[in-house]
């Protein structure tokens, strides 16, 4: 509750200027506050005579019940068709609206509306979308948190979901902390509890157990989700899809960061978890040597570079392309592995590949269980063997 203390007020008149929801209008010296008012506390941090008091509001079932509807928050690069994690997401909360009864909106960057977008977001029954209008293509933290805090305190939606990806697990917590509410990250699982609390379920201590998380006071529940954990789930409901536009979102917060430019990434290491193609190297890889060699391979046949943790321990390979239970989880259409022996912990996160191969010297190797094609051979002569076939393809 925000509380004004008038004896205190010398109405010098910055409150007007700072609120950025235009809440307050100074008549007759002193500030009247108006309905806008979201608390969100900044006159009060401002005020050079203390005469405003923000106290934390208790919230209560009668609050948490005024936040209605599932939210998406989409990161898709200027010109790109949703992605994958995208329309995971979209499917995940229409499972979870439906069972409350409720809409699912997908909120994303963007000026005009786009039929592909539509027609995807509809195939996952999703009812509307919300489009911050911004002329900037990129991706810009200070930006989206602007605007995702606007359109929470806007429309009060009771979730939202964000890609676990390296924007989004960027992004969620500046949002959580803007409007002051919990975050869950890395989710692989969400359901609803018996009284429809959102119920988050993540791997913790390192992947030994798996811990259920609630956020029964406060709103929006937020969590973010491991791309290719969820299933897309198209449905054959004929929804209209609404597209709105979410304008006039102020900032409330000094920008600190410049974007100086952006440099694209290496082939091997565009983003694993959207990658068609994965080609991972483990311990049999033997050396860093041969770990340049299968990213040079990549690079030449647009896959994306994956490693075991044993790879990463070594040094062999950069841990954020680790893949598997404490790695980024991966369902593409072909899997390559050299090398790797197929533990529970790296399969968990490769398991939903459509057609993997395995290079393997051992052939009681646990990964030839689960693989489509098995190389019996040394992983090293294997990868090198590939490398001069399409060295030769392209002399
Ligand atoms: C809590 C926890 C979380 C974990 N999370 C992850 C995770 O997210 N991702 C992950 O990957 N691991 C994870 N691990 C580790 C996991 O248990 C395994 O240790 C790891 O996946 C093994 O990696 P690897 O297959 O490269 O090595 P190894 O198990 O040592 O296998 C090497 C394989 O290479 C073969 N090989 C050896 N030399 C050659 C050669 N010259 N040619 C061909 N083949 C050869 C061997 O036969 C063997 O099958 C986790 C472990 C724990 C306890
Ligand atoms: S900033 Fe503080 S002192 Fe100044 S007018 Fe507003 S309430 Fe009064
Ligand atoms: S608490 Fe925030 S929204 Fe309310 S009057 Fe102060 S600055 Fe404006």
């Amino acid at each position: 509750m925000l509380e004004y203390k008038k004896e205190n007020c010398s109405s010098c008149g910055l409150c007007e200027k700072v609120c950025p929801f235009g809440a307050i209008k100074i008549q007759e010296g002193f500030p009247y506050i108006d309905d806008n008012c979201t608390e969100c506390g900044i006159c009060a941090e401002k005020c050079p005579a203390n005469a405003f008091c923000v106290e934390q509001k208790e919230t209560g079932k009668q609050q948490t019940e005024e936040y209605r509807g599932f939210w998406v928050v989409g990161l898709e690069k200027e010109g790109e068709p949703l992605n994958k994690v995208t329309l995971e997401l979209l499917s995940t909360a229409r499972k979870l609206a439906d069972q409350k009864k409720e809409k699912v909106t997908l909120l994303i960057k963007g000026l005009q509306e786009r039929e592909d977008w539509k027609r995807e977001a509809q195939k996952t029954g999703c009812d509307k979308i919300l489009l911050i209008a911004s002329e900037y293509s990129g991706y810009d933290a200070k930006l989206y948190t602007d605007a995702i805090e606007c359109a929470i305190r806007r429309f009060k939606p009771e979730a939202v979901l964000f890609p676990a990806t390296v924007n989004g697990r960027d992004l969620a917590p500046r949002v959580s902390g803007r409007v002051g509410t919990g975050l869950t990250a890395d989710c692989t699982g969400l359901s609803l509890d018996e009284n429809g609390h959102l119920l988050q379920v993540r791997p913790t201590y390192g992947g030994s157990i798996m811990a259920s998380i609630l956020t029964p006071k406060h709103r929006p529940q937020m969590a973010s989700v491991r791309p290719n954990v969820m299933e897309i789930q198209w449905t054959d409901e004929k929804r209209e899809v609404k597209v709105e536009y979410l304008e006039d979102f102020s900032s409330v917060a000094e920008d600190r960061v410049k974007l100086i430019g952006c440099i694209e990434k290496n082939n091997a290491f565009a983003d694993l978890a959207e990658a068609n193609i994965v080609i991972a190297g483990g311990y049999g890889l033997k050396n860093k040597e041969n770990f340049g060699k299968l990213f040079k391979l990549c690079d030449r046949l647009n896959a994306a570079a994956a490693a075991t943790r044993k790879a990463v321990d070594e040094g062999w390979a950069p841990a954020e392309i680790q893949v598997g239970q404490t790695g980024t989880t991966i369902a593409p259409d072909l899997y390559i592995a050299f090398g790797i022996s197929g533990a529970l912990q790296h399969t968990l996160g490769m398991k939903n590949a459509k057609k993997i191969i395995a290079v393997n010297h051992d052939p009681a190797a646990p990964i030839f269980d689960i693989c489509d094609v098995a190389v019996l051979g040394d992983a090293g002569e294997v990868l090198e063997e590939c490398c001069n076939i399409l060295e030769n393809k392209k002399a």
